[in-house]
């Protein structure tokens, strides 16, 4: 572990943590509190009571549950003269409330979002104004009246769309307190927009982050069978660049280590369309696992602060999904052959720090209870005397 000494790389520093939640519908909006170092002074990731980090409580959160609950709430109130009763969908996301009160915001698209001057646009709304008020007979001065402010933002498209980044115009309220800023919707106020059950960043986020950790698993066990399955389903063109060029970084796959075969005519391999003998799954696996961590870290960045008076290097993350991504590279990196299996007590995924390990440090204490009491009852069910 000696290349693993924290002092001599620049270490992510830190992501937000929340004093109050509040959820309208699908969008969770928080009041962010001061950020907090992404480990404790041992070097840790945060865990919660179970001692699972964000990855595993994220994969963890009952999905279906909490749609099926905001559904049943929905339904009851179509036809219904009642107003949306925020508790009620914050009942219907409670575990989701409390992960991120645990682990912090989600910040879906805070990476990708940035207020911007439309100073020309601002001009031409003016005068258009005071235009329209001159024809009629109204001299009129300064700025259109608007019940908010309003400011512009430039918004990038999500990574793989094939968008343009757009410019829009929003309305914000920052003389409102809080409460009612959140009740109108202030886009400026942090949040997230959760999505539905099918489609939008939830549901998004958890399809890729799963699919990358089934791989990364197959590649631990070198299941070759499991790797083509999933490797077929995962959510990436099935074509790899085994063009010979030179290195451009000391980051860049080599997706040759995955071709067995003949070197493909058109520089591109196909390896669904060639016999799978030809195929190194085992590398192409590790592959797309390394190259979706990648993909994922693309927009943090690497800054200079002051700590005091001293300059300090680190790593402004972008959001709790690359918190995530992280620990994968982490657990990937230091225990490459162990896995990731699943909790025999809560169900989520345990990124193994031992072989065979079988549950999460905080629920192995009511895992073994519990497997004491099965053993009980299976004794006394062949001893009927006990
Ligand atoms: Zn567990």
């Amino acid at each position: 572990m000696d290349d693993y000494r924290e002092d001599r790389i620049a270490l992510p520093e830190s992501w937000h943590s929340v004093t109050e939640v509040v959820v309208r519908r699908t969008s969770v909006y928080y009041h962010l509190g001061f950020p907090r170092p992404l480990r404790d002074l041992d070097g840790r990731y945060h865990r919660d009571e179970r001692g699972r980090v964000a990855l595993e409580a994220f994969l963890g959160l009952p999905f279906e549950a909490m749609f099926d609950r905001l559904e049943t709430y929905r339904r009851s109130l179509i036809g219904g003269n009642v107003e949306d009763d925020p508790a009620r969908y914050r009942d219907a996301f409670r575990e989701l409330v409390s992960f991120v009160e645990t682990f912090g915001p989600f910040g879906f698209d805070w990476g990708r979002t940035h207020q911007v001057l439309n100073l020309e646009a601002d001009r031409l709304a003016k005068e258009n104004w005071q235009l329209s008020l001159a024809a009629a007979g109204i001299d009129a001065t300064g700025a259109p009246p608007s019940v908010g402010t309003p400011i512009w933002r430039l918004v990038f498209p999500e990574l793989g769309q094939p968008f343009l980044g757009q410019v829009d115009q929003v309305m914000t309220y920052p003389e409102l307190a809080w409460d009612e800023r959140v009740r109108l919707g202030d886009p400026r106020i942090p949040h997230d927009d959760v999505g539905m059950r099918e489609a939008g960043p939830l549901a998004f986020v958890r399809r890729d982050l799963l699919a990358t950790v089934r791989i990364a698993d197959a590649v631990a066990r070198r299941d070759r069978f499991d790797l083509r399955d999933l490797i077929r389903t995962f959510p990436r063109a099935r074509v790899f660049d085994v063009r010979d060029y030179p290195t451009r970084s000391a980051l860049a796959l080599d997706w040759r280590t995955a071709n067995l075969g003949m070197s493909p005519v058109d520089g591109m391999f196909r390896p669904f369309e060639v016999h799978e003998a030809q195929v190194d799954w085992v590398a192409l696996g590790r592959g797309i696992v390394v190259e979706q961590i990648s993909l994922q870290l693309l927009r943090t960045s690497i800054g200079v602060g002051l700590a005091g008076v001293v300059p300090a290097l680190a790593w402004r993350i972008g959001s709790l999904v690359e918190v995530i991504y992280l620990q994968l590279y982490e657990h990937i990196r230091q225990h490459p052959d162990f896995g990731i299996g699943a909790c025999d007590f809560c169900g989520a995924p345990i990124l193994r720090v031992r072989r065979q390990q079988r549950w999460h440090s905080g629920c192995a204490p009511a895992g073994r209870q519990r497997e004491s009491r099965a053993a009980r009852k299976a004794r006394s069910a062949v001893e009927p005397d006990a």
